[in-house]
């Protein structure tokens, strides 16, 4: 046996539940001493992309954080929680996305730093936060959700939220396609290596996450291991596919970054067995990725998805106008309007809309062989 995770049932985020689920997906593997030393500096790293509040599940429960912060505190770690959430810039808008994630509220009552990623180290050309080097281990605690342009998003893109604000834009905008992204994700999984995941799936996202577009899905795991690579391994066969199917968990594998092979992940707790899905709601892109690569390089003229702008919902917040890496969204008439010749897919305005105004359209011929 390899790498060991642990699935742990929790059908709600009640205070008690939560933390005796964290509690002992923690136990199952050996116990928070036996990962992290007493007394270490730890940089929690939870889901915060958007000023969403806890219940919309696009973030990272606040009560699965604080289960985190007071585990953590029993071996006596100093403890600093922050993130990059998909907000540019200005103090202020971080402040509210910590403010509405309920971030913010859970640090006070724990006494514990609550800190904003504006200083770099740069590690192999990426701007990381300083709080990387600051700290003795990082402790990701990311959100499962289904992602427009990775699949899935759990343990490794979770890291992508170390990256400093402004290059992310940069990232996808080198990335035209989840393949290349995937490269830049597990190169930044690679040079930050948490000492432990433990992931928040009590409510994922499936569909079109992982913003507001998604649909709440009860999954009802509190999901934790050292190997990032077998705890998304597990997600990916959750939602009813194998975990190579995903770029990321196919690139960190081959890079021996942990272990995607089920039959060589040691699974304590929970049987996973009860926990697949056959009928999980995949992101519309996963259409894309399953096409096999010869006739995706013939069909590719034909085969077409389009983001586009739903004009009833467009409440012309900017946002989406605001991150999108390939300036391809404008205002018009007062609604947000996307220049596909520019775009490429990358979903960053889709997972930002809190109004639920971003769709992907397909081609009339992907809708044909969709049936
Ligand atoms: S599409 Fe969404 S994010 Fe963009 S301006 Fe309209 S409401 Fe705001
Ligand atoms: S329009 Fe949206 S999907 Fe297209 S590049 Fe911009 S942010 Fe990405």
């Amino acid at each position: 046996m390899g790498s060991k995770v642990s699935l742990v049932g929790c059908r709600s985020y009640n205070r008690d539940s939560v933390f005796k689920a964290v509690e002992k997906s923690i136990d199952l593997l050996g116990g928070i001493d036996s990962i992290i030393k007493p007394k270490s500096k730890v940089l929690v790293k939870p889901n915060l992309l958007t000023d969403a509040r806890a219940e919309d599940c696009i973030t990272t429960h606040p009560q699965v954080v604080e289960a985190v912060i007071e585990i953590l505190k029993k071996i006596s770690a100093r403890i600093i929680v922050g993130d990059s959430p998909s907000v540019f810039g200005e103090r202020k808008d971080i402040e509210k996305v910590y403010e509405t994630t309920g971030m913010r509220q859970v640090c006070q009552r724990q006494r514990v730093e609550l800190v904003y990623f504006d200083k770099a180290v740069v590690k192999k050309g990426f701007p990381l936060t300083e709080w990387i080097d600051k700290c003795d281990y990082i402790v990701n605690v990311p959100k499962f959700k289904t992602h427009n342009f990775t699949v899935l998003t759990a343990s490794i893109k979770n890291l992508f939220g170390l990256v400093l604000g402004f290059y992310k834009a940069r990232l996808h905008k080198e990335s035209l396609n989840p393949e290349d992204f995937s490269k830049y994700l597990v190169d930044i999984f690679e040079l930050t290596r948490p000492v432990l995941n433990i992931v928040d799936a009590v409510v994922s996202l499936e569909g079109d996450g992982p913003g507001s577009s998604g649909i709440k899905v009860d999954i009802g795991l509190i999901v934790s291991g050292q190997d990032a690579v077998a705890v998304d391994s597990i997600f990916a066969t959750i939602m009813g596919l194998f975990p190579h199917d995903i770029p990321m968990i196919k690139q960190a594998s081959s890079r021996n970054l942990g272990i995607a092979n089920l039959e060589e992940i040691e699974i304590v707790g929970e049987n996973l067995g009860e926990y697949i899905r056959d009928n999980f709601k995949l992101p519309t892109i996963w259409f894309y990725h399953k096409l096999p690569s010869i006739l995706l390089y013939f069909a590719k003229r034909l085969i077409k998805f389009k983001m586009v702008i739903l004009p009833s919902r467009c409440q012309s917040c900017r946002k989406c106008i605001e991150i999108c890496p390939m300036c391809a969204i404008s205002l018009r008439d007062d609604k947000a309007y996307i220049d596909s010749k520019k775009c490429i897919l990358c979903s960053c305005c889709q997972e930002i809309c809190p109004y639920r105004a971003i769709e992907i359209k397909k081609s009339l011929l992907l809708k044909l062989l969709e049936i």
